[in-house]
């Protein structure tokens, strides 16, 4: 007996390292960051692809009056203005988000409670991953350390050789997953883009 597998959507949570991140987008100023910061919860569906830019609700920072010290903490722009980042994250995925996520404040809330939930420097450094610039790592071993200390092995992208995002897959009841179990058709992204990689030390001042 085979079961079809039934649809089930999904979220990505994009993490970004910085001092990579800063090199793809151009950043004016070094990042100030020394973690991994949040780029966005992304929803996804189980096929590969991904809704976007779902509805017209605008950005309202007056419903998140309570979440923006958090905000500007983990999720901040590493080009411009931390609002217009939140902005688009908000109009391209935000919107396309539910049933469980029915607000911004919960879209927003859910996304820092996730990243508070898996860190990812205290996970590296208790396999003695650290950040430097004269070392390379198998992206085997940063996913194993990551599933060793979190319980759940995610996606590594990764831009001229050096770390740039991880991606947790998050089911649809906020909890975290395995992402090859969330997605598993060829069009997902579940390749890791390089095999081994840099982790270059922060640049910006703490
Ligand atoms: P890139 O083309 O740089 O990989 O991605 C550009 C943007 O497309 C991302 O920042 C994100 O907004 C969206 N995107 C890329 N890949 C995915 C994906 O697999 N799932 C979702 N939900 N969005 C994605
Ligand atoms: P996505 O790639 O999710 O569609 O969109 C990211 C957009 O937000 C890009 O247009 C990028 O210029 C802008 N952006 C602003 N700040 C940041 C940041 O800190 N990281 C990334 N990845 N994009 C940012």
């Amino acid at each position: 007996l085979s079961t079809a597998a039934s649809a089930e959507p999904f979220f990505y949570l994009v993490r970004q390292w910085p001092t990579t991140a800063c090199d793809v987008y151009h950043c004016h100023d070094p990042p100030h960051g020394r973690d991994f910061s949040i780029h966005g919860l992304w929803p996804n569906n189980d096929d590969g692809t991904w809704p976007s830019f779902c509805s017209q609700t605008k950005f309202r920072r007056n419903e998140l009056r309570e979440l923006i010290d958090e905000m500007n903490k983990y999720w901040p722009s590493l080009t411009g203005s931390n609002e217009v980042f939140w902005t688009h994250e908000w109009e391209k995925h935000g919107t396309c988000a539910g049933p469980q996520i029915t607000t911004q404040h919960d879209f927003f809330a859910a996304a820092l409670h996730l990243h508070k939930t898996l860190n990812i420097e205290d996970a590296l450094s208790a396999a003695s991953i650290v950040p430097s610039d004269s070392t390379t790592y198998d992206t085997a071993d940063i996913v194993a350390a990551l599933r060793d200390a979190l319980g759940f092995a995610p996606i590594i992208t990764c831009h001229n050789g050096t770390i740039e995002e991880v991606w947790f897959c998050i089911n649809e009841n906020l909890d975290v997953e395995d992402c090859e179990q969330a997605c598993t058709a060829p069009a997902c992204h579940n390749q890791h883009t390089c095999p081994h990689v840099r982790y270059p030390e922060p640049k910006g001042s703490a």
